[in-house]
């Protein structure tokens, strides 16, 4: 999910195409500001933690872009390209190394497990939103069976 600060810096596009570009497969894509009751499912993990409140605030702050890119180990590639939590810590090359500086404004956010992933995708898409779709350049892509 792009955050807020992804859209208002007009990196939706660049954030897009490195997910693109990897290889992996988009399945569904909205624009939408999220709910508070959505974030505090969404964040449920962090629920009394203190940047907890300020979080949610902050997503809540501007519309948000949620995705959901499939592929082989889609949710380990996805964690790479996005890099560590914190920015100051994220090497160049992922996109919060190149493009964030704070923990907090760290542009989007990358399921941390199959579990996790599946979750989500529940919270935040109803099932006829997600496109299954055969890709041609996939055989590109992919090894073969
Ligand atoms: P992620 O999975 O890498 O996004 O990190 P976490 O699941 O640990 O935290 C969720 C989000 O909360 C992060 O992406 C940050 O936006 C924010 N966050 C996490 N830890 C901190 C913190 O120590 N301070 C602040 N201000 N924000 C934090
Ligand atoms: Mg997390």
């Amino acid at each position: 999910m792009i955050k807020p600060d992804g859209v208002q810096r007009g990196l939706v596009g660049k954030i897009i195409a490195r997910f693109e570009e990897k290889g992996l497969k988009l399945e569904a894509l909205k624009f939408l500001r999220p709910s508070e009751c959505l974030l505090h499912q969404h964040y449920a993990e962090h629920q009394g933690k203190s940047f907890f409140e300020p979080l949610v605030k902050y997503i809540q702050s501007g519309p948000v872009v949620p995705m959901v890119w499939q592929g082989p180990d889609a949710v380990k590639i996805a964690r790479t390209l996005i890099g560590s939590t914190n920015p100051s810590q994220s090497p160049p090359g992922t996109i919060r190394g190149d493009m964030a500086v704070q923990t907090q404004k760290n542009l989007i956010h990358g399921s941390d497990s199959v579990t996790s992933a599946e979750r989500e995708i529940d919270l935040w898409f109803d099932n006829k939103e997600l496109i299954g779709w055969d890709r041609d350049g996939d055989k590109w892509v992919l090894e073969s069976a």
